[in-house]
C-alpha cells in the first residue's frame, strides 16, 4: 500500500507541475479512524496528502459531471482522477452518456484488491476508543485504549468486492499495481438468487422492513455517479410525481424509480449502500438490476467502452417476454 501511495503522490505531483492536469481527485486521511475523504489537489505540494489504503471506498467519478458542468473552458480543462475497477466503469458510462469526454480526464488506474467495510469492523470494536489503524497485505490492526485487535481483510470486505470480476480498471492513462493481486472473484453473487428463493410474502416483508427505515435524505442518490440530473424526479414540483414524505408508498416510489434509472448503468460499486445513514440494504435491489441487464442483454456497464448501452440501442434478438407477461 505504501509503495502505491508513493507512486500516486509522485505521479500526481509531476502531472500538476507539468500542467498536464488542472486538478486531481483522490483520497486523503479521514477525520475519523478507518475513514478516508475525497480530496481535490491542485499543486505538487498538495499532492503529498494523497493516500491509498483499503478504506478508499468512495466512487470518485461522482464528482466529474458536476465539475465538468461548471468549468468555463471545457476544451482546455483536464481533470485527473484515481480509479479502482468499479470507478473506472462508472467513468466509462459517463463518457457514453456525454457527461464528459475521454480527453478531459487523466485516469490513474489502480489494480484493486478489494475494499474493507469499515462499518463491519467498527461494529466489532468500541468505536469511541479507536486511536489508530495499521494495515498489511491481509490484515487490519485496530489499536484502541483496550489494546489491539487484528481483523482479516478477506472476512471484512465490502459486499460488492466479494464477487468483483473487474478490479483492474477498464480504462486508464497510467496503471498502478499494488503489491497484492487484483481481486478476481471466481464465485457469482447469490444476493438476488437467495432473495428470490424466499416466498413472495417474505420478500415483501423484507422490502417493507428495509425501505421502511428510509428517511429520504437522498445520500444514496448523491453518492451515485450516475445520478447527475440537474433536477431529480424526486424533488420535482412541476409536475410533482409523488409526495415528499416518509410514507412507505412514497419511499417505495422513490426507490423503484431511482433504481430503474440505473438499468444498464449501475456498476455495483456499493457507494449508495455505504452512504446510507440507516444502513438499508439497497444492494438487494440494485444488484437485481445488474443481474437482469446482464441476463437479458449480455451487458455489463463500463466493461467495454465502445459497446452501446442496452437502453440506447435495439436488437431483434432482445428478449421481449417481460413486455408480455411479467412473472
Ligand atoms: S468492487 Fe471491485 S474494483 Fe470496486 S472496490 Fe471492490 S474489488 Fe475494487
Ligand atoms: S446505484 Fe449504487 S451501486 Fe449502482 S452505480 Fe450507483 S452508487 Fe454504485
Ligand atoms: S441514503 Fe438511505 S435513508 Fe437516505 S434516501 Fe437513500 S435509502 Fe433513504
Amino acid at each position: 500500500m505504501k509503495r502505491a501511495e508513493h507512486e500516486i503522490r509522485s505521479n500526481v505531483g509531476k502531472l500538476l507541475k507539468q500542467k498536464k492536469i488542472d486538478v486531481f481527485i483522490g483520497y486523503e486521511k479521514g477525520t475519523l479512524p478507518l475513514r478516508t475523504s475525497p480530496c481535490f489537489v491542485s499543486s505538487e505540494k498538495e499532492a503529498r496528502k494523497l493516500i491509498w489504503n483499503s478504506f478508499c471506498t468512495n466512487n470518485l467519478a461522482v464528482y466529474l459531471p458536476h465539475i465538468m458542468s461548471r468549468v468555463k473552458n471545457k476544451r482546455s480543462t483536464r481533470v485527473g482522477i484515481i480509479c479502482k475497477g468499479c470507478d473506472s466503469r462508472s467513468l466509462v458510462e459517463l463518457i457514453k452518456e456525454k457527461q464528459l469526454t475521454r480527453d478531459q480526464i487523466y485516469i490513474i488506474g489502480i489494480s484493486c484488491s478489494g475494499m474493507v467495510d469499515y462499518k463491519r469492523i467498527l461494529s466489532q470494536v468500541n468505536s469511541d476508543e479507536v486511536i489508530g489503524v495499521d494495515e498489511t497485505a491481509d490484515e487490519i490492526t485496530v489499536r484502541s485504549k483496550e489494546g489491539e485487535r487484528v481483523f482479516s481483510k478477506e472476512e471484512n470486505l465490502c459486499e460488492p468486492c466479494r464477487t468483483c470480476k473487474h478490479a483492474v480498471p477498464t480504462v486508464y492513462d497510467m496503471l498502478i499495481r499494488t503489491a497484492q493481486q487484483p481481486r478476481q472473484a471466481t464465485t457469482s453473487d447469490s444476493t438476488v438468487h437467495d432473495f428470490l428463493m424466499k416466498p413472495r410474502e417474505e420478500r415483501w416483508q423484507i422490502l417493507e422492513q428495509e425501505l421502511g427505515q428510509c428517511i429520504r435524505c437522498y445520500a444514496c442518490r448523491n453518492a451515485c455517479p450516475n445520478c447527475y440530473c440537474k433536477e431529480c424526479f424526486a424533488e420535482q414540483t412541476k409536475p410533482r410525481w409523488f409526495g415528499v414524505t416518509t410514507d412507505l408508498t412514497d419511499i417505495i416510489f422513490y426507490h423503484t424509480i431511482r433504481i430503474f434509472h440505473q438499468a444498464g448503468r449501475c456498476v455495483d460499486c456499493g457507494a449508495c449502500v455505504r452512504a446510507c445513514p440507516m444502513n438499508i440494504n439497497l444492494r438487494l435491489f440494485t444488484r437485481m438490476l445488474v443481474d437482469e441487464v446482464k441476463e437479458r442483454f449480455g451487458y455489463e456497464p463500463g466493461v467495454a467502452p465502445e459497446e452501446l448501452q442496452p437502453l440506447a440501442t435495439y436488437s431483434a434478438k432482445d428478449k421481449q417476454d417481460f413486455m408480455i407477461e411479467p412473472e
